[in-house]
């Protein structure tokens, strides 16, 4: 439902309990500025968000009655933690106190209140449900992972897919393998030639925050991941198996043990796509993994731009001009190509990221763009990167609407696509498409 006027400023009283402030409408912010958002910009906040406190931060919201941005003192800053399938357009505005804590790894998008619902500045990108909050029957998942404990007694990833990423972190891709079904993660390594500011996997012990998983301890078999992939292919409606996950490094540095499970998967079945999510690093292995039968690549940026990329991923032996590569490596063996563009508002919808962006759409005939919500602290993140100024501004709505009008062919969603969807009708082949 679209509203016509702009929802309150939500505070919280810094023991968990949330307020509207009828005093304020909620604002957004962009890069390091806070911004009225427009009526028609807020939606209802899906099934499976969550509303954040932000300790040691003071919300910034419009008085009611002057008009005037002003900070909001009844308690500490609240912000949305939005669900899969929907991208967040502006991040929660508030003021940073000294001292206070660094934010964990989470999204931060602006959230409000009006009769008696919250709303959020968001879109849904992706029509896809596999990763819908109401799709899991925990007591399913919990007979899927029985079953596969069993079925795989002697298998460390299935071990490690089950009991870790699926019983423990509640992970949504190994959820959806326990119940046999949609896309199935295969994590293959313990090590990374990547030292992202925000790594999920790993966090250095001298920074405050922690990563939201542990990192994989060790190096699975090409048979260990074949030996569940290939049913998992044969069997699941719109099959994927994803080689790299949140629980590993970078798979590329496994790509030798990768290599040879796809040439003995496509043994037993030509049925699904077999997919890797992958900083890029390496276009060597990526020739490799596509000669033995790969299908798709997700590369993972935080930019198009090389200077805002490398203060991030902060690499290891290869640089910006790789993951481009990358790309263009599926693209000449006819596979699928997305970027997991992880979408900060401020900076990626700025003139001077859009100018990169269309480039490398068309330097790489690039198939996809996921528009995924930044998980990270937006002070922290902005801090370390060295950007206290980020330009002339399209907004995201605006910028996804202007990549739609000049590159039509090009997809946008937040989830890898299932064969059926890359080859068939990709506006019904996925999970609740109707097909
Ligand atoms: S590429 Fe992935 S695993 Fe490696 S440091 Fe970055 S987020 Fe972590």
């Amino acid at each position: 439902m679209v509203i016509t006027k702009s929802p309150f400023l939500l505070y919280s009283d810094g023991n968990g309990n949330i307020f509207e402030d009828t005093g304020l409408y909620a604002a957004g912010r962009a890069g390091w500025d806070a911004f009225p958002v427009p009526a028609e910009e807020w939606i209802e906040l899906p099934d499976g968000g969550n509303l954040y406190e932000l300790p040691g931060r003071r919300g910034i919201g419009i008085d009611v009655t002057t008009g005037e941005m002003r900070l909001c003192d009844k308690g500490w800053a609240v912000a949305a933690f939005i669900p899969p399938a929907h991208t967040g357009l502006y991040l929660a505005a508030f003021e940073t106190l000294p001292d206070a804590p660094t934010l964990p790894l989470f999204c931060y998008t602006a959230a409000g209140w009006l009769n008696e619902k919250t709303y959020v500045p968001a879109v849904r990108i992706e029509k896809d449900i596999r990763q819908e909050n109401a799709g899991y029957d925990d007591q399913q998942i919990e007979r899927g992972t029985k079953h596969l404990l069993s079925a795989y007694s002697d298998n460390r990833l299935v071990k490690h897919l089950m009991e870790n990423c699926c019983m423990t972190y509640h992970c949504p891709a190994a959820r959806n393998f326990s119940l046999g079904r949609w896309e199935c993660p295969v994590p293959t390594s313990p090590a990374c030639n990547a030292n992202c500011i925000g790594c999920i996997s790993f966090q250095p012990v001298e920074e405050t925050i922690v990563s939201t998983q542990d990192r994989l301890t060790f190096k699975p078999t090409a048979q260990e991941i074949v030996e569940f992939t290939v049913p998992h292919l044969m069997e699941a409606p719109f099959p994927i198996v994803s080689f790299g996950q949140g629980c590993e490094g970078e798979p590329l540095l496994m790509w030798e043990t990768i290599r040879e499970a796809i040439l003995e998967i496509r043994k037993h079945t030509g049925r699904g796509n077999i997919n890797i999510n992958t900083n890029g690093s390496k276009p060597d292995a990526v020739k490799a993994l596509c000669e033995a039968g790969l299908n798709s690549i997700r590369v993972s940026t935080n930019s198009a731009r090389k200077h805002i990329y490398e203060p991030y991923y902060r690499p290891n032996n290869y640089q910006f001009e790789d993951i481009v590569e990358s790309l263009k490596v599926v693209r000449d063996f006819g596979g699928w190509t997305s970027i997991n563009y992880f979408v900060f508002p401020g900076m990626t919808d700025s003139v001077e990221e859009y100018e990169a962006l269309r480039k490398l759409i068309m330097d790489t005939g690039l198939r996809m763009i996921q528009w995924r919500n930044f998980n990270i602290d937006p002070d922290w993140y902005m801090g370390k990167i060295g950007v206290h100024e980020t330009g002339e501004m399209l907004g995201v709505k605006q910028l996804m609407d202007l990549i739609h009008d000049e590159f039509p062919q090009l997809r946008f969603g937040y989830f890898n696509p299932s064969m059926e969807r890359i080859k068939g009708d990709f506006e019904h082949n996925f999970a609740g498409g109707g097909n």
